[in-house]
C-alpha cells in the first residue's frame, strides 16, 4: 500500500445543485396507470388499497395528476417489505381483480383441471419466487415478472446494438442484484451466447473466450481492459462494452474507450437504475458520425413504469423541462409493487424522440453526482479505478483518495501527477480487491461522504 499524505482541507461539495429542480412526466398514459391501481395494486394488496383509497375526492387516482396526491415512498423508510407484495386471492380476484382473470376464476369454481389450471395461472402471475436486495430491502418478482424482465433485457441488448451473432462475457456481480439478473435473462431472451463470470475475471480466461461483448461495471471494465493489454492476452473483437452499476461519467467513458483497440463503430454503453426500479434505464447505441453529439441520456420503459420528476424538498411537481428528483411507480409488476418510490437520482426527462435512435419515449438525462474536480482521476491512464472519501476531521474537511494502478505504473510519478491537478489530504493506492471490496462496502458510490453523519 502506498500513501502520499499531504495536510490540507478540501471544501468542495457533493451536494447536487437543488436550485430550480422541476417537471413530471407521465411515461405512460393515465388509462394503464388507472387499471393497474385499480386491478392490480388495490385489489391484491391491502396496505396500498387503504392509500389508492384516501387519495382524495376522486377516490381512486386515474391520471398521473392523482397519483401525484399519494404519499411519497422511500426504501429506507420500509419497516415492513412484505406489505409492499401483491397477494390475491380468490375473493379479491373476483371482487376487483383483472376481468379476464375474474372469469378464469369462476370456471374454476367447477373443480377439477379447471381448478389447478386456475391455480398455476395466478401462482405464475403473481407468486413471488426470486428475490434481489434493493438496498437491503428484498424484492419479489413472479414467474411473469422474469419473463417480463427478460424481455426487457432483449430490447436492452438491442438497443444497445448487441447482435444475436454477438458472444457476451458478463461480469456483473453475481447476486440478489436486477443487473446481473437482467443480463442473464436478456441474454437469454435475445438469443445471445452468453458466459458469467464473477468479477474481477481474469484476461486469460475472457481471451480464451473470445468476446465481442464485455457487460460489468466499469472499474472492472477498466482493469480487465488494462490487464489485457499489458500481460499480452487482447481482446481485438469486442465491440461493446457494456457499462452497468451507475451512471457512467464522461470521463470513464472516455477512458473505457481508448481502452478498446476493436473496429471503429466499438461503442461503451451504459445502463442502470436507482434500488427498487424494475428494470435498467439504458442508452441507445450512438449511430455513425455521433462522435460530438450530445449524448441522448437513458431511454426508460414506458410500458413498464410511471416517472415523475419532483422538487425534492417540497415534493411539487417540477417545471417541464427543469431537472428534479426522480420518483418512480410500477406499472404492471406483481411481486414488491413500490408506488411514487424516491430514487433519489437526480435528472432531467425528454419525452421527445431520441436524436440518436428516433424511438420515442422518456429518456433521463442523469445530473452528474461527480464533482468537476475530480474528474483528473478518471483522465489518468494509469488509474484503473478510485474511490473519494470525503470527512471532517477536527473541524476540517478532508478528501481521501483511494487509486488503483495499472500493474506497471510507478505509484509515487503517478500520485504526484495527481496531486498537481487534485487537492487531496491523502492518496492511498489499493490493490483492485481492496477498492471492490471499498465499493461494496459503499453501495458502489465513488463518492463517499462521511461529512453528513
Ligand atoms: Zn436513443
Amino acid at each position: 500500500m502506498t500513501v502520499l499524505t499531504r495536510r490540507c482541507a478540501t471544501a468542495a461539495t457533493v451536494e447536487p445543485d437543488l436550485a430550480g429542480m422541476v417537471a413530471g412526466v407521465a411515461a405512460d398514459g393515465d388509462r394503464a396507470l388507472a387499471r393497474y391501481l385499480r386491478q392490480e395494486v388495490g385489489a391484491h394488496s391491502p396496505y396500498y388499497r387503504r392509500r389508492l383509497g384516501d387519495a382524495g375526492e376522486a377516490g381512486w387516482p386515474r391520471s398521473l395528476d392523482d397519483l401525484s396526491r399519494l404519499p411519497l415512498l422511500s426504501l429506507d423508510g420500509i419497516d415492513d417489505p412484505a406489505c409492499f407484495v401483491l397477494r390475491p386471492d380468490w375473493t379479491s380476484i373476483d371482487r376487483s381483480g383483472d376481468p379476464r382473470l375474474a372469469a378464469r376464476v369462476a370456471m374454476s369454481r367447477l373443480g377439477g383441471r379447471q381448478q389447478r389450471r386456475s391455480r398455476r395461472l395466478v401462482d405464475h402471475r403473481y407468486k413471488p419466487l426470486h428475490w434481489t436486495l434493493e438496498a437491503g430491502v428484498p424484492v419479489g418478482s413472479s414467474a411473469a415478472d422474469l419473463e417480463r424482465l427478460g424481455r426487457l433485457g432483449a430490447r436492452w441488448l438491442a438497443l444497445a446494438g448487441v447482435r444475436p451473432t454477438d458472444v457476451l462475457v458478463g461480469f456483473a456481480p453475481p447476486g440478489p442484484n436486477l443487473a446481473f439478473w437482467q443480463l442473464v435473462l436478456g441474454a437469454r431472451g435475445a438469443g445471445v451466447s452468453a458466459v458469467h463470470l464473477p468479477p474481477p475475471p481474469a484476461a486469460h480466461e475472457v481471451a480464451t473466450l473470445r468476446p465481442t461483448v464485455l457487460a460489468g461495471r466499469p472499474f472492472d471494465l477498466a482493469r480487465l481492459l488494462t490487464a489485457a493489454r499489458t500481460e499480452g492476452h487482447p481482446l481485438p473483437a469486442v465491440r461493446t462494452l457494456l457499462a452497468l452499476g451507475g451512471p457512467l461519467e464522461e470521463g470513464v467513458r472516455a477512458k473505457l474507450s481508448r481502452l478498446l483497440d476493436s473496429p471503429a463503430d466499438a461503442a461503451v454503453v451504459a445502463a442502470w437504475a436507482p434500488p427498487g426500479v424494475r428494470a435498467l434505464w439504458s442508452e441507445c447505441r450512438p449511430g455513425a458520425g455521433a462522435g460530438e453529439m450530445p449524448r441522448p441520456g437513458l431511454h426508460a420503459w414506458p410500458e413498464a413504469e410511471v416517472l415523475e420528476v419532483i422538487d425534492p424538498l417540497s415534493g411539487a411537481p417540477a417545471p417541464p423541462g427543469a431537472d428534479g428528483e426522480v420518483v418512480w411507480t410500477a406499472l404492471g409488476w406483481s411481486g414488491t409493487v413500490f408506488v411514487r418510490l424516491r430514487t433519489g437520482v437526480f435528472a432531467m426527462i425528454d419525452a421527445g424522440p431520441c436524436p440518436a435512435c428516433r424511438r420515442r419515449g422518456p429518456r433521463l438525462s442523469v445530473v452528474s453526482e461527480t464533482p468537476a474536480f475530480l474528474s483528473a482521476l478518471d483522465r489518468h491512464p494509469a488509474v484503473t479505478g478510485w474511490q473519494a472519501e470525503l470527512r471532517t476531521v477536527g473541524g476540517r474537511e478532508e478528501l481521501l483518495v483511494f487509486v488503483s494502478l495499472a500493474p506497471p505504473a510507478p505509484a509515487g510519478r503517478v500520485l504526484r501527477e495527481l496531486d498537481g491537478q487534485l487537492s487531496a489530504t491523502q492518496y492511498v493506492v489499493v490493490d483492485g480487491p481492496t477498492l471492490d471490496a471499498r465499493m461494496a462496502a459503499h453501495g458502489d458510490r465513488r463518492v463517499v461522504d462521511l461529512r453528513r453523519r
